[in-house]
């Protein structure tokens, strides 16, 4: 590979990143090659390393190097109550508030068939399968509170409402078209205690 076809590979792989187009992945290149080698070699062996030790729980699909996650794993938690959400992000602002103690489902997405993203996508069969485990007793829906967040929230009620589960969603209170991953801790914590 002559030199031009690097940097020309290097700008492609950028450019994979979300929101990053041809202007801003040839900064990043010229920057790093530029006036950061070692920060270069840095991403370049945190990426390496990520793509390759990180994989899904088992239990919740968040993401791990471990088989099932701490959280999971954790036995102080009310194993009872299982709390749906999109990302990691979002979860880690419900674990933030201190006001949750229950145990977590990631969909690692929402539903979009706008852009082809379906139940199986975002593993519902394998959600329906967790929350039928015969502990979880609650699942909450804490999807965001976007078109996509609601229609999600709302196919998952109607596959488990019929399922002897108590369905409950985060109370008003967040901002419609919100995600929960921007929205301040204290008005989660009340969606929380005020969920229905
Ligand atoms: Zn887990």
């Amino acid at each position: 590979m002559s030199d031009a076809n690097a940097l020309e590979a290097l700008i492609q792989a950028l450019r994979r990143l979300p929101g990053v187009g041809v202007k801003s992945a040839q900064r990043m290149a010229f920057h790093l090659l530029q006036h950061d080698r070692p920060g270069a070699q840095t991403l370049s062996y945190a990426l390496a390393n990520a793509a390759q030790a990180i994989q899904h729980c088992e239990r919740c699909h968040t993401f791990t190097e471990a088989t099932v996650c701490a959280t999971c794993l954790d036995e102080r938690r009310d194993a009872s109550k299982l709390c749906v959400v999109e990302t990691p992000a979002d979860q880690s602002a419900l674990e933030r508030t201190g006001a949750y103690k229950g145990l977590y489902f990631v969909l690692m997405g929402k539903l979009s068939p706008l852009d082809g993203v379906g139940p199986h996508d975002i593993g519902l069969k394998k959600l329906f399968d967790r929350a039928l485990d015969g502990t979880v007793q609650e699942v909450i829906l804490a999807t965001n509170f976007t078109a996509e967040g609601e229609a999600t929230a709302h196919v998952i009620s109607e596959g488990l409402k019929a399922r002897g589960l108590h369905l409950t969603r985060l109370a008003r209170g967040v901002p419609v078209g919100s995600e929960l991953e921007y929205v301040d801790l204290g008005t989660i914590a009340h969606a929380l205690v005020d969920r229905r």
